[in-house]
């Protein structure tokens, strides 16, 4: 898969829209410090499924949601829309025919984010899993932040472990295998329950 377009709509410092190309080969992002070059890639991963605020550099998620500045009233809504390209085999059901996908996550104040795949609504863990697929095989896409490589030098064996994991694609997997086990606690409740009803009619 290609990313190829990043479209972000009252993201932090992106009061108004803005698109950004994302052409084939190295792309540069250059300007001051605190014009906003962090918030481009922030905007991705948040597009892409980060669920924790503080990895946006807030508290609360809403914190991404742009809060005006001294010429400028703040938003109410944060909108950010990645284009894929080439994809057609790589992502999971319903999308594996998609040749192109455009995932849009959105978040109004007061009531939380919702995602959409191709304009179909969608789970933060489907965003999630379609992102980790993506990751798999040869043409992996992996996001290595500022301070990430001391990190993983630093890391204990297991933080390693997940970080390898990650890299191999293999991290949807995991959230699979937790989502089947739920499902399978849910039956197995269910039949016991069957089992005592039956018990009380006998
Ligand atoms: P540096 O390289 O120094 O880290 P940078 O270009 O990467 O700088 P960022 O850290 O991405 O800059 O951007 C920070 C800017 O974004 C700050 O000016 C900050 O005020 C602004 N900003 C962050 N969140 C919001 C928000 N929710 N609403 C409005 N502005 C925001």
């Amino acid at each position: 898969a290609r990313f190829a377009r990043l479209r972000i709509a009252g993201f932090k410092s992106f009061a108004d829209a803005t698109t950004v190309e994302i052409l084939p080969g190295l792309t540069g992002v250059i300007g001051p410090n605190g014009c906003g070059k962090s918030n481009v890639v922030e905007a991705l991963r948040w597009a892409m499924g980060e669920a924790n605020a503080r990895n946006m550099r807030g508290t609360e998620m809403e914190d991404v949601i742009f809060a005006g500045t001294a010429g400028r009233a703040s938003r109410n809504l944060a909108e950010v829309t990645l284009t894929l390209e080439e994809t057609l085999g790589l992502a999971p059901p319903p999308f594996h025919e998609a040749a192109d996908l455009e995932i849009s996550r959105k978040i109004e104040r007061g009531s939380g984010s919702s995602y959409r795949v191709n304009g179909k609504e969608a789970r933060a863990r489907d965003v999630q899993t379609l992102f980790a697929d993506l990751a798999s095989g040869a043409r992996a896409s992996a996001m290595i932040s500022q301070g990430r490589v001391g990190a993983l030098v630093n890391a204990r064996p297991e933080e390693r472990r997940a970080l390898l994991e990650e890299a191999a694609g293999i991290t949807g997997l995991h959230a699979r295998r937790h989502e089947a086990e739920l499902k399978l606690k849910a039956a197995e409740q269910n039949l016991a329950r069957a089992d005592d009803l039956k018990g009380q009619i006998e």
